[in-house]
């Protein structure tokens, strides 16, 4: 993903859509559906003990699936699991969904549930539902940059980093490199916040 000024970033987008970048985004994320949509039970789901990370995934579905929280919600009931393991889910057309609630601990990364929100997007296999690909769409990385920034401001002490970062991870998940992409925004890291852009970007989304 390429790196832009916040300045340009926010005329490109206002030259596009006569919208701010958060303005875009905020619309976007008005589209975001209620997990009681598709978790009908009255279960309190254990409380994460922290957020020390938040960890990007991929569906492993395909691009033309256009996967939604509601599918991947009824895929891991199938396994088992009490509902979508993740915290947030992102479509193909950068449609935001809440999966589980923003503090409750997920099903995302084996060992670091309790630390760990997880957010989900839409693909990153290619139409034969098996090969890894960075396929995710623009509205998708847009959605992605904001959702972020956002939880950021309220995890105050959170790296970002995809799936396949944490230890003994032995599958290609998000399909990127979550932890250049993070740190090209000037977003925390393990490996530290980049000097430019402002590692304070994110703040002032
Ligand atoms: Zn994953």
């Amino acid at each position: 993903m390429c790196v832009r000024s916040v300045k340009a970033l926010w005329l490109a987008a206002r030259h596009v859509t006569g919208r701010s970048p958060v303005q875009a985004h905020t619309h976007k994320l008005r589209r975001t559906v209620s997990r009681t949509k598709w978790v009908p039970s009255q279960e309190v789901l254990m409380q994460r003990v922290g957020t020390k990370f938040i960890a990007i995934h991929v569906s492993a579905t395909r691009p033309s699936d256009n996967t939604t929280a509601a599918d991947i919600d009824a895929m891991h009931k199938a396994k088992g699991w009490k509902g979508i393991g993740y915290n947030y889910f992102i479509q193909r057309d950068g449609t935001t969904e809440q999966g589980r609630e923003p503090d409750e601990q997920g099903a995302h990364v084996s060992g670091y549930n309790d630390i760990a929100l997880g957010i989900c997007m839409a693909g990153g296999v290619k139409e034969d539902g098996v090969t890894p690909e960075n396929n995710m769409t623009e509205a998708q990385w847009k959605n992605l940059e904001y959702l972020v920034g956002r939880r950021l401001m309220a995890y105050t002490s959170a790296v970002v980093q995809g799936h396949r970062d944490f230890p003994q991870v032995a599958k290609e998940c998000p399909c990127f490199d979550a932890i250049k992409w993070a740190y090209d925004l000037g977003y925390p890291t393990p490996q530290g916040l980049k000097a430019e852009p402002h590692p304070e970007r994110w703040k002032t989304k």
